[in-house]
């Protein structure tokens, strides 16, 4: 389909993975990413079966998962070996598991599909600013010398430039973007001989202290090396400090909190710079769209990592809005203002729920209260020894919920999310 076409502002998941459906669908797109040359970097992270089902239908699932490594259960204990957190996938659906990922392996397995989709990729474009008008859209980038220069005229535009996206504040919307005072180290290292798990392992001291490994698999460039990826939660105000201790203050820290098992990654790490310092924050809008425009991603609602479900949200926001707009009419024609409703109509009640709960728990593990370390302890106790709390906690970590009580339909919603297409038992037997 021709026409006017649909920008796309930011080549992350967000960003990519709804070019590939939405040019899948016969529409025009142009996707616009700051950054010179898009690189296989990034952390590790952990994909909840939510977003396992887009992979299926973006047919990304296979080469993902040849490359991930699947992750059972999060398993986490106290400094003094007790459990504390013990969420078990197959408590879900037998079969069903997350699936560790270099971040780069994701972004190649959907850079090469976007480009076989036949969507234009252009690099080192920052989007600078953009103006509605009643048939099209106008965008502006920042050349080298700082001036202005017209990008083109748009159909509509796809706001996917991550949690701080300087356009967003450019959308007559309500808005709030507050920045967590807690961040992470993290690091990714090979995986040592005898160390293979399924498990997200974690260790914790009050919410003060969080030390955690992941299996997260290899890479393209490396197929026969397995990685871990390595947390090391602390407070941003911190970091100063924590690095003029220097990287043995912090290895004893570690080996204080995790003991023996982390003693075969820390004798790998030599050089602070292999640790990098990870910072997110909270973002909330009144509605995603205006106009012709749409937020997705972390634009539109970035939160902490301590479920684990951005890069999901960002994929099943895709799909979302792949199945909002259909296959592709005249855009000119298309009620741009109309669709981008019906888009926040189907992701409203799911990313409510995943905003409140991730608030609700990050500082249950990142904070200095020990009244939340003693009252999280005995929330999760209570609800892993009866059925309703381990299902309420494996539900919330699949991706699965779209409230606090109800949770009923959340097979039929992960058809819903992936267009009827992918039944759920497909993606639990990969
Ligand atoms: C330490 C850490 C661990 C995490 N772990 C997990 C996990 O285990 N599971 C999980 O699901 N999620 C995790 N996440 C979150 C996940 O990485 C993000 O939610 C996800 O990457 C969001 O994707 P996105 O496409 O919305 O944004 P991004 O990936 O941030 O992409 C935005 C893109 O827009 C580009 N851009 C920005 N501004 C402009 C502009 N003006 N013009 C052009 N281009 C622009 C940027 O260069 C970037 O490429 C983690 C995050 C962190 C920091």
């Amino acid at each position: 389909m021709q026409g006017l076409p649909i920008a796309i502002v930011g080549a992350g998941t967000a960003g990519l993975a709804s070019a590939i459906l939405l040019s899948r669908q016969g529409y025009n797109v142009r996707v616009l990413e700051r950054v010179e040359q898009l690189q296989p970097v990034g952390a590790g992270i952990l994909l909840q079966p939510s977003g396992l089902a887009v992979l299926q239908r973006l047919g990304l699932l296979a080469e993902c998962t040849a490359l991930g490594a699947p992750v059972s259960r999060l398993y986490g204990t106290s400094c003094q070996g007790r459990v504390i957190l013990d969420t078990r996938y197959h408590h879900w659906q037998p079969g069903s598991f997350g699936l560790g990922i270099h971040r780069g392996v994701l972004m190649t397995a959907l850079l090469q599909a976007a480009q076989r989709a036949g969507v234009r990729v252009e690099t080192g474009v920052t989007v600078k600013r953009f103006e509605q008008g009643a048939t099209h859209i106008r965008l502006w980038r920042e050349d080298p010398s700082g001036d202005e220069q017209p990008v083109g005229d748009f159909a509509a535009l796809i706001l996917a430039d991550g949690t701080r996206s300087t356009l967003r504040a450019q959308m007559q919307v309500r808005q709030w973007a507050r920045p967590y005072p807690w961040g992470a180290l993290w690091s990714m290292l090979p995986t040592p001989p005898g160390a293979e798990s399924r498990d997200l392992r974690q260790w914790y001291r009050g919410c003060r202290e969080m030390f955690g490994l992941m299996p997260t698999g290899s890479t393209h460039q490396a197929r026969d090396t397995a990685l871990t990826s390595l947390f090391w939660s602390l407070p941003l105000s911190e970091h100063d400090a924590c690095r003029e201790a220097g990287l043995e203050a912090w290895k004893a820290r570690v080996r204080a909190l995790a003991g023996e098992a982390a003693e075969p990654y820390l004798q790998q790490l030599h050089d602070p710079a292999q640790l990098t310092l990870a910072a997110y924050a909270d973002v909330r809008m009144q509605r995603w769209h205006e106009g012709r425009v749409l937020a997705i991603g972390d634009c539109a609602h970035a939160m902490s990592p301590q479920l684990g479900q951005g890069a999901n949200m960002a994929l099943v926001d895709a799909a979302a809005l792949a199945d909002a707009l259909g296959d592709a009419a005249e855009p000119q024609s298309l009620d741009w203002d109309a669709r981008f409703a019906h888009y926040g109509d189907m992701r409203r009640d799911h990313l409510r729920y995943y905003r409140q709960a991730s608030r609700l728990l990050t500082p249950l593990f990142q904070s200095n209260s020990n009244l939340l370390a003693v009252m999280r302890d005995i929330a999760l106790l209570l609800a892993r020894h009866n059925r309703f709390g381990r299902q309420h906690a494996v539900s919330t970590l699949v991706g699965a919920r779209n409230g606090w009580l109800w949770s009923g339909a959340q097979r039929r919603e992960l058809h819903v999310w992936t267009g009827e297409r992918v039944a759920w038992e497909e993606v639990s037997r990969v």
